[in-house]
């Protein structure tokens, strides 16, 4: 009897279920695993030069480090998935093929297809790369049922042991600390520099070959991201040393010529394998522990990795199968072509998009509170937009992309995610960052030749909702200072925001 089996690029655990599984039952020499590198992937989207170099090689890394446990490795780089897994068979006739179910709704479905698809007996095991995989919070959930990011993280906080006193409360005292957290970023505060990773041979073949095949979207040059587990590690290792310290005290701040600041730049390892969530709750709790981290840092990352990612995860499991149809606002517009080459004189938008064409990366706060909060307040089309970020992040899965832009970013799944819409004016990005400052636009007017276009968007956005939006109680304070605007102004920003809809999209 020999095994296949095949690990998919964003599963690249060490040890990995699937090999366990076939190792308990034939021995590791007969078991021969299947790498595909599928060109009509890497071709679905324009996606970014350094994701794709990203996976790619951390992919051949991987394939070598099993040679080197003494595993056999077929690697091929074939047109699709289905070709490449039709001709191992032919070569290697094995018995059963073997893998770990996709993160991804398609990617499963697509491994059930196999079923008919190949002449081989087909095994698919229940995916482990998420906590919620080995404990359901919610068993009893049924569609409609709404369950809340902050029920859900206090349950897998309990379950999970994670800054708990033995007595089953919080540490400190309380759930979260925000009150210390989400603060500006004070002028003269340095900000560590990231570990930088050189690209070895491997990585450089990759890079050429993309270079060569012209694809992808972005800035292919300066890659110095990990590529192996060792790597992802040290880069761990280098946030928790240098900026989980100021990790919550600053996560919503913004700064022209930083991207990273002090977030932890783990998502691109989390998401193919290469690091998994309980290994950094578990660090971060430690040197809490040891006295190492405060507690408004040391919670506010678990909170982002076992609340949030976690419940992203979960709801996107949950969410209807046609969750990409979602469009709760009925919005129609596409992206402005800016988006692609950062050709804005919103100095904000310009600042982050450039910096995404060249780095595949941007933290939190600027891809809620300024990408799709301008995405929503122009009212582009939900599926577009999410499109556009599965093409040009470099950590972008359908699980992942589904919650939080059409969730979060854009509530087009009107309300599943979040209690409310996020929607801002120009007075939290001028609060949070020091973009205004160099911007052509002026960041307190709302109408006139030099208003801000998130002001303007923002209240003419308010006015054209305003009875949706008045069905969510959370919106009362935002539409309260409606009021206090008279019926001139409200035609006036109206018609200001309808010129430069006209205008750009
Ligand atoms: P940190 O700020 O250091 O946070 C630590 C970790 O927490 C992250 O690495 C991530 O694994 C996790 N995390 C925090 N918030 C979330 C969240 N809302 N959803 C899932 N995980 C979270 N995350 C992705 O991994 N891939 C995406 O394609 C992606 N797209 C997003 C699009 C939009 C519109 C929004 C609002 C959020 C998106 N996020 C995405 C979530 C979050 O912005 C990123 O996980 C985070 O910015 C990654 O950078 P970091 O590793 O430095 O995160
Ligand atoms: Fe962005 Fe407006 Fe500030 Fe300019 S003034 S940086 S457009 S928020």
């Amino acid at each position: 009897m020999h095994y296949s089996v095949w690990i998919l690029g964003d599963q690249l655990l060490n040890p990995h279920p699937a090999l366990i599984a076939a190792e308990k039952a034939v021995g590791r020499e007969n078991i021969i695993v299947v790498l595909v590198e599928s060109h009509a992937l890497m071709k679905r989207l324009p996606y970014h030069a350094k994701k794709l170099t990203l996976v790619a090689s951390a992919m051949r890394h991987y394939a070598l480090e099993l040679e080197a446990l003494g595993y056999r490795v077929d690697y091929r780089q074939a047109p699709n998935f289905i070709s490449a897994l039709r001709d191992h068979i032919k070569v290697y006739h094995p018995d059963s093929l073997l893998m770990m179910a996709s993160c991804n709704l398609a990617g499963r479905l697509f491994q059930h297809s196999l079923l008919k698809k190949l002449s081989v007996a087909i095994v698919i095991l229940e995916n482990s790369q998420f906590l919620c995989s080995h404990f359901n919070p919610f068993p009893d959930y049924r569609p409609g049922d709404v369950v809340r990011q902050e029920t859900f993280y206090r349950k897998m906080r309990t379950h999970f042991n994670a800054l708990m006193t033995p007595s089953g409360e919080p540490v400190g005292g309380q759930w979260n600390f925000d009150k210390k957290n989400r603060q500006s970023l004070p002028a003269d505060m340095r900000v560590p520099e990231i570990l930088h990773f050189e690209p070895d041979t491997i990585t450089r073949g990759v890079m050429e070959e993309i270079n060569r095949g012209r694809i992808g979207f972005g800035d292919g040059q300066g890659f110095d991201l990990a590529v192996s587990r060792e790597q992802a590690k040290q880069a761990a290792e280098d946030f928790f040393e240098n900026r989980l310290p100021y990790f919550g005290t600053y996560e919503d701040a913004m700064r022209t010529g930083e991207s990273i600041l002090f977030h932890s730049r783990l998502s691109p390892y989390l998401n193919i394998g290469l690091l998994e969530p309980l290994e950094l709750v578990k660090e971060v709790e430690k040197r809490y522990l040891a006295g190492q981290v405060e507690i408004n840092n040391a919670e506010g990352f678990i909170r982002q990795v076992i609340g949030w990612r976690e419940y992203m995860h979960w709801q996107y499991l949950h969410m209807a199968p046609n969750s990409i149809e979602m469009n709760y606002w009925e919005f129609n517009r596409s992206l402005p072509a800016f988006f692609w080459d950062g050709e804005t004189e919103m100095n904000c938008l310009r600042i982050v998009i450039k910096r995404i064409i060249g780095e595949a990366y941007a933290h939190h706060i600027e891809r809620l509170m300024l990408l799709t909060n301008f995405c929503l307040l122009t009212e582009l089309n939900p599926h577009e937009v999410y499109n556009w970020f599965s093409a040009v992040f470099i950590d972008a899965y359908a699980w992942v992309m589904v919650p939080n832009v059409y969730g979060m970013g854009l509530y087009a799944d009107g309300g599943q995610i979040g209690s409310k819409p996020y929607l801002a004016s120009a007075n939290y990005i001028n609060k949070m960052s020091d973009y205004c400052r160099d911007c052509r636009f002026d960041h307190n007017r709302r109408v006139g030749p030099d208003a801000c276009p998130f002001n303007t968007l923002y209240w003419a956005f308010l006015i054209k909702h305003e009875q949706k939006l008045r069905q969510n109680h959370r919106m009362a304070r935002s539409l309260y200072h409606l009021n206090n605007m008279d019926e001139g102004e409200k035609q006036s920003v109206a018609n200001q925001s309808q010129a430069f809809l006209m205008k750009f999209l």
